[in-house]
């Protein structure tokens, strides 16, 4: 579940507020995301993914608030961008991105309502 805004190092861009398929965040002062409605998290990691700043973190628990302290989460920001070979890891991580279509379309098929 989202945890925390990095704000030192959020260059408020949007695409947070942008991707998020759980209209999680609301654009707060200066434009940096604000976690607005944390429990509608669905842990898909879609922010960090986009998120060119390393600013946030998704903590991997989808069932439960726990607090995180960002000290500790602090050499975390950005794995899972990085280990998905995204942006400027293309060429040291292979993009296994392609490994969520299968999910998200099981998302799909389960929020498709039924006739
Ligand atoms: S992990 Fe997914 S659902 Fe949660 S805040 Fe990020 S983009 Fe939204
Ligand atoms: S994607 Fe990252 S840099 Fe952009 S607004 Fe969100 S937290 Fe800030």
């Amino acid at each position: 579940m989202i945890s925390f805004v990095a704000e030192d190092r959020c260059e408020p861009c949007g695409a947070c507020v942008a991707v998020c398929p759980a209209n999680v965040f609301e654009a707060g002062p200066g434009g940096r995301p604000v976690i607005a409605r944390q429990t509608q998290c669905q842990t898909c990691f879609l922010c960090e993914l986009y998120c060119p700043a390393d600013a946030l973190y998704v903590d991997p628990d989808c069932e439960t608030v726990r607090p995180v302290d960002p000290a500790q989460a602090a050499p975390l920001l950005g794995q899972y961008r990085r280990e998905s070979g995204w942006g400027e890891w293309a060429d040291v991580y292979a993009n296994e991105h392609w490994r969520m279509g299968e999910i998200f379309a099981r998302a799909r098929a389960l929020a498709t309502p039924r006739t």
